[in-house]
């Protein structure tokens, strides 16, 4: 087992493309973290770094203290498990594990027992015969993770490996990734655009934008604490609402928008002391927004809008809404009753606002 570091590390492609920009992170020995952002910021180009599949143009990659720079891939003591899990078709499920230990001239014996007791792992005892066309796609991504687990490495690197699997299924194989992580404790770097898939198994979060990493934190910590506007709208589903407006000193603190106003609670006034006067950006969760029961509010937190969409979804109903310029999505109690076009009321839990700098973008409360 090992822990993986990376610093100060580069990569700019041929014509001048920066794919990872100034990367430094520490990922400790048996962690399990997941590098998470849109496609094309940079996880995949980080994730190869690390396996050796590319070159590094600046900085230093580390594999249990040792710089790897200059290692070739096969000699990094890491196993990768790729996306579209590149089995030999001609082979069976046991050969095709067996295939990476052969090369290596491991025994025979030695083989047998690890491609034996990884089958054991993954639920592939009666299926070692079988070749991959005969397998589902839940099956032959766990041959591919049979293939990894049956060198044990100190360190497994995953790309993306469950984008081909139908819905199900993934949800299936992220809880036996999980799993398998808490079972052979190794350190495990996963790469994933799927901010669910990254919240659900990571212990360590990293979200990256444009080759650059944003926030690097446990799930809590992300979804509670974003450090700026994309964290905050990339993390969470439904997305966090954004509102456009301006804080002024009105009433002690008031925040208004386009067609609302409400009242900035006294914990975030001195934070947002320095923005009086100034657009700001306001977010709020879609879980963070009740409908209002009526009556008085004395600290005025409700903003009245246009329902425009209605999304049942069983336990929980989304209401897509309209008030001035803003657009927002409240995730209300499914027996609310309402219909389209209504003018509704709903109350925001503004202590659990997040206040955003419109220019850098970056959280200010
Ligand atoms: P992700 O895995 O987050 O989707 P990648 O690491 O694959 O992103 O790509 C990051 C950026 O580098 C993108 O802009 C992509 O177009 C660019 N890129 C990736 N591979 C190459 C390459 N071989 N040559 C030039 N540009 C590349």
């Amino acid at each position: 087992m090992a822990g993986v570091t990376l610093e100060s590390v580069y990569k700019v492609y041929d014509g001048n493309v920066t794919a990872v920009e100034d990367f430094n992170l520490e990922i400790i020995d048996g962690e399990f973290l997941v590098l998470v952002g849109p496609s094309g910021c940079g996880k995949s180009t980080t994730l190869r770094m690390i396996a050796g599949l590319e070159e590094i143009t600046k900085g230093t990659v580390k594999i249990a203290d040792r710089v790897v720079n200059d290692v070739p891939p096969k000699d990094r003591d890491i196993a990768m498990v790729f996306q579209n899990y590149a089995l030999y078709p001609h082979m069976t499920v046991y050969d095709n594990m067996a295939f990476g230990l052969k090369l290596r001239r491991f025994k025979k014996d030695e083989i047998d027992k690890r491609v034996k007791d990884a089958a054991e792992i993954l639920g592939l005892t009666d299926y070692l015969q079988r070749r991959p066309k005969a397998l589902s796609g839940g099956q032959r991504q766990r041959v591919a993770v049979g293939r990894a687990i049956v060198r044990q490495p100190s360190a497994f690197l995953f790309d993306e490996p469950l984008s081909n699997l139908d819905a199900k299924m993934r949800v299936q194989m992220r809880v036996e990734i999980s799993l398998l992580h808490t079972n052979l404790k190794t350190t495990m770097i996963y790469v994933t655009h799927d901010q669910v898939e990254a919240m659900t198994m990571g212990d360590r979060i990293v979200v990256m934008k444009d080759g650059i990493i944003q926030q690097a934190a446990d799930p809590v910590t992300l979804y509670d604490q974003p450090a700026n506007k994309f964290v905050a709208g990339f993390i969470g589903t439904p997305p966090m609402n954004f509102f456009e407006g301006k804080v002024t000193n009105d009433a002690g603190m008031v925040f208004a928008g386009d067609g609302f106003s409400v009242n900035v609670p006294e914990q975030h006034r001195a934070g947002l002391e320095a923005h009086v006067g100034r657009e700001t950006t306001l977010g709020v969760r879609p879980e963070d927004i009740v409908t209002a029961e009526g009556g008085a509010d004395p600290v005025k937190s409700t903003v009245t809008a246009k329902l425009e969409v209605i999304e049942p979804m069983g336990s929980e109903t989304y209401w897509y809404l309209a008030v001035g310029i803003s657009s927002f999505i409240a995730r209300v109690d499914s027996h609310v009753r309402a219909k389209v076009g209504d003018e509704v009321t709903l109350a925001l839990d503004l202590e659990k606002a997040h206040y955003f700098d419109v220019e850098t973008e970056e959280k200010i409360v």
